[in-house]
């Protein structure tokens, strides 16, 4: 099946992007005790838009949201650490990588839910409802507007290109975004492929991998590299931005939605997920919850605080997306390039990009 969604070129797009720590704690001492009337989110999303959400959710059902917010790895350790004791009900992560961690980890529990069944495409989901897409962030390649042709750029394949040699800039192949487009490759094209592929990338290398999407773009902007991968969304909310220096880098650097040619498979859709926890104490208020996210209301909400895509055609756009256009994306399994991310880390380190 494909799946054609909006857009696909470009034009400029920013938010900081989700370097996510805050270490909130919500007033969940007496939740145990209010179980009928509470929901707790233990969340690696941290956008100030999410209450928008939680005011609605609260207000159609009379169910309280509480949230820990953190980034993932933390919010799994806690889970890991309170055990049955554990007050989370939905624990919700920024890649299909981390989720499946959790849920790997034991931390999650099974869901069948009609509604989110039908509002939820089968390849953004886990088979058993151990997790669940909210929202897309594809994987793009972003480019110099004077230098780079964007049919030079136009799978992910031409980024090993001998002619990029010195004028590709890629973060760390420890950081998930990375495994996961790589666990990607490997579901599609074999290890042995993919592992000389990330090779020919890293001979690419215009410097060693450091810093995170947004240093990517910045490096373009800046003259260190021509092309960089990065997640749609840190140029969105560049173009978003009003800061001068962000509009002067929008005005270089453009992105290119990779895999668009009429037979090849679209750009890598990566999800923000959710799963209920395994030991969730309000599961009735949690599945709830999880229902609301896929409504076309709170869709458009979740998605727009990130400028990611939201699952459901139904949600708006945020403004800066509505400017990008159509594009096709890959309908691999988020849960097959998601189980890949271990074969990923090693194949990148075998391959020299750390
Ligand atoms: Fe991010």
């Amino acid at each position: 099946m494909t799946v054609v969604s909006r857009r696909a070129l470009l034009g400029g797009i920013g938010l900081g992007g989700l370097a996510a720590v805050s270490g909130g704690w919500a007033p969940f001492g007496a939740a145990r005790a209010q179980a009928a009337g509470t929901v707790n989110l233990y969340t690696a999303r941290h956008y100030d838009t999410d209450e928008a959400i939680y005011t609605n959710f609260t207000r159609a059902t009379g169910i309280r949201v509480n949230r820990i917010e953190a980034d993932a790895d933390k919010l799994m350790e806690r889970m890991r650490a309170e055990g049955a004791n554990s007050p989370a009900d939905i624990f919700i992560a920024v890649d299909a990588g981390r989720i499946w961690r959790a849920q790997e980890a034991g931390l999650l529990q099974p869901l069948r839910s009609a509604v989110l069944e039908a509002a939820i495409p089968a390849n953004l989901r886990e088979p058993a409802g151990h997790w669940f897409g909210l929202s897309k962030r594809v994987r793009v390649i972003a480019y110099d507007k004077a230098r780079v042709a964007p049919a030079d750029i136009a799978t992910y394949a031409s980024l090993a290109d001998p002619k990029w040699k010195g004028k590709l800039l890629m973060r760390s192949s420890t950081n998930i975004y990375n495994q996961s487009m790589v666990g990607a490759m490997i579901a599609h094209n074999g290890e042995a492929a993919t592992e000389a592929w990330v090779k020919a990338m890293v001979a690419n290398f215009a410097r060693p991998p450091r810093g995170g999407d947004t240093d990517q773009l910045r490096g373009i902007a800046a003259g260190e590299g021509e092309i960089a991968v990065v997640n749609h969304y840190y140029y969105a909310n560049l173009a978003a931005s009003t800061k001068p220096e962000d509009q002067a880098l929008v005005a270089k650097v453009s992105l290119a939605f990779p895999e668009q040619g009429a037979n090849m498979r679209g750009v890598l859709a990566n999800i923000t997920g959710a799963g209920i926890a395994r030991h969730s104490p309000n599961r009735a208020n949690a599945v709830r919850f999880l229902e609301y996210l896929a409504t076309a209301e709170a869709q458009s909400i979740f998605a727009e605080g990130n400028n990611e895509y939201p699952i459901v055609q139904t949600a708006r756009l945020s403004p800066v997306l509505s400017r990008f256009g159509e594009f096709r994306e890959d309908t691999i399994d988020a849960a097959v390039f998601a189980r890949n991310n271990e074969a990923a880390l090693k194949l990148t380190d075998r391959a020299g990009w750390r």
